[in-house]
């Protein structure tokens, strides 16, 4: 029977960030079946394991990067191996897991972000947000990448949490920022710019903003800056306030609280601002070889079925800025041999289990996180989102639904993945590179200095001896 400690479940997790230590976690400790016995080895195509937890949360936020400390208690389990610079659909194939593993699931996360579609978009000067998250916090694919952040103005699209990121990163100051993990090239290239505004462009209004309430309470925190919100912004429309009367609202409506709070307090006279606008879209970026200006179109609110929309209203302005930063959203991107939906960026699936165009499950094949729901909520969202499939996965178990591997054997496998990819980095190699960069980090009383280079971080990694 599968599921013995005789015949193990067999289980690949492809993407070690949250979602995928979740998955894993309900796999190896599940309260619901103790009798369980599951084998996990986690893949990911970084040398390192944490996804957005190392490159995507902001640098500043120790305490939410601190759930890492509940990842590595669960690699300890004896039956948890980590691949780390294992890219699936380079070095493994999808038919390879499946002919090794009773189930693959996928937690590879939105890997790109969504566009605005305006004339200029692409001028040096303009950026995703992501890119410039994963910059600042030293993801291997963004360290050559140059961020040019001599200008005085930075607008940022978007009404989400990162929006709000990228302005407070931008702001912060060289003695904030020495304190923290960011990478030593995002200190020296914030701390050397010059921005001294940021403002942050919403296309709906403040009702209906995306932040979270301590993120918007910590724009009013920062030492050396001023927000600025236009109390005409704040007045709201009746289908506004009444959507915020609602039960489920409660985000909304203390946004909104803040939101009055800031805009009725005094001004600091701080030397940096930030400047919430509401109602607002670029529809041009303009400037004679990079940003200098963008255009911006005035909205009004109409209701469109359920939802409140953005309809342009024809009215312009044009604001005088050298960088813009698109934070509208993160994208997932395909996977090689995985039916995707390109519109939704998502891995096609029913409840996490992935499904063919027919709709028909693909037996043995699961996903968990944002590319099986999109990019929203909180890392722990991602811990009800990866139990859930996992629990389908268990009940296609007991079904007699998974794949039926030719090659279940935990040393063939380990075999294969060290003949495609020799420098492969299992969890002691994780722990060498964490030791590298902790060590480093100590007498700048910084938490880590990361190493930054695929090279920087493989020779970490060896450092450890043999892996185990
Ligand atoms: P998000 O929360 O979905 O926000 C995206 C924002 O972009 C929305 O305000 C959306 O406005 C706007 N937008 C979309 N398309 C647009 C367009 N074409 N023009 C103008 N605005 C547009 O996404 P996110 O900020 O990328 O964050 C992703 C997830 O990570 C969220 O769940 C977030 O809470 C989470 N996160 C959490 C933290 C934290 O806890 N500290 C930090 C960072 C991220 P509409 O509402 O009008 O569509």
């Amino acid at each position: 029977m599968i599921g013995t400690a005789e015949s193990p479940l067999r289980v690949a997790i492809v993407g070690a960030g949250p979602s995928g230590f979740y998955a894993a976690a309900h796999l190896l400790k599940n309260r619901n079946h103790p009798e369980l016995v599951a084998s996990v080895d986690l893949f990911d195509k970084l040398p390192t394991p944490f996804g957005l937890v190392r490159a995507g949360v902001a640098p500043d936020h120790p305490k939410i990067k601190s759930v890492t400390r509940v990842y590595d208690k669960l690699a300890a389990h004896p039956l948890f191996r980590f691949y780390g610079g294992v890219e699936f659909g380079r070095d493994l194939s999808r038919e390879e897991l499946l002919e090794r593993y009773h189930a693959v699931i996928y937690t590879v996360g939105a890997q790109s972000d969504r566009k605005l579609w305006v004339d200029g978009e692409d001028l040096p000067g303009s950026f995703p947000a992501t890119t410039f998250v994963a910059w600042y916090n030293g993801h291997p694919d963004a360290t050559d990448l140059q961020f040019d952040l001599s200008a005085e103005r930075a607008v940022v699209v978007g009404n989400g949490n990162v929006a709000i990121d990228v302005a407070r990163m931008l702001l912060l100051t060289q003695e904030e920022l020495s304190t923290t993990d960011t990478a030593d090239h995002g200190i020296e290239g914030i701390a050397g710019g010059g921005v001294k505004e940021v403002v942050i462009c919403g296309r709906r209004g403040p009702a209906q903003s995306a932040f979270t309430n301590p993120e918007i309470l910590e724009l009013g925190e920062m030492d050396d800056v001023d927000v600025i919100v236009d109390p005409a912004d704040l007045e709201l429309d009746e289908h506004s306030a009444a959507a915020l009367d609602q039960a489920g609202e409660a985000t909304a409506r203390k946004n909104v609280d803040i939101l009055r709070e800031y805009a009725a307090r005094p001004l600091k006279g701080a030397p940096k601002r930030i400047v919430l606008r509401f109602f607002v879209s670029p529809v041009e970026i303009q400037g004679d070889g990079k940003v200098e200006r963008v255009v911006l179109e005035r909205n009004e609110l109409v209701a469109d079925g359920g939802a409140l929309r953005a309809k342009p209203t024809g009215e312009r302005e044009t604001l005088e800025a050298g960088l813009v930063f698109r934070a509208v959203g993160y994208k997932g991107v395909e996977l090689a041999g995985i039916p995707f939906e390109e519109r939704s960026g998502l891995i096609r699936n029913e409840d996490g289990r992935v499904t063919n165009d027919a709709g028909t499950h693909l037996h043995g094949e699961y996903t968990a996180g944002w590319i099986k729901r999109g990019p929203s909520g909180v890392i722990g969202t991602n811990k009800k989102c990866a139990t859930d499939t996992v629990n389908e996965l268990l009940h296609d178990l007991t079904t007699g639904h998974l794949a039926s591997p030719a090659d279940p054997d935990p040393a063939s496998l380990d075999a294969l993945v060290r003949e495609r990819v020799p420098n492969v980095v299992d969890w002691a190699g994780w722990q060498a590179i964490d030791a590298v960069e902790t060590a480093a980090g100590e007498p700048q009383g910084r938490p880590r200095v990361k190493l930054v280079t695929l090279e920087s971080l493989h020779e970490a990694a060896t450092g450890a001896g043999a892996p185990a």
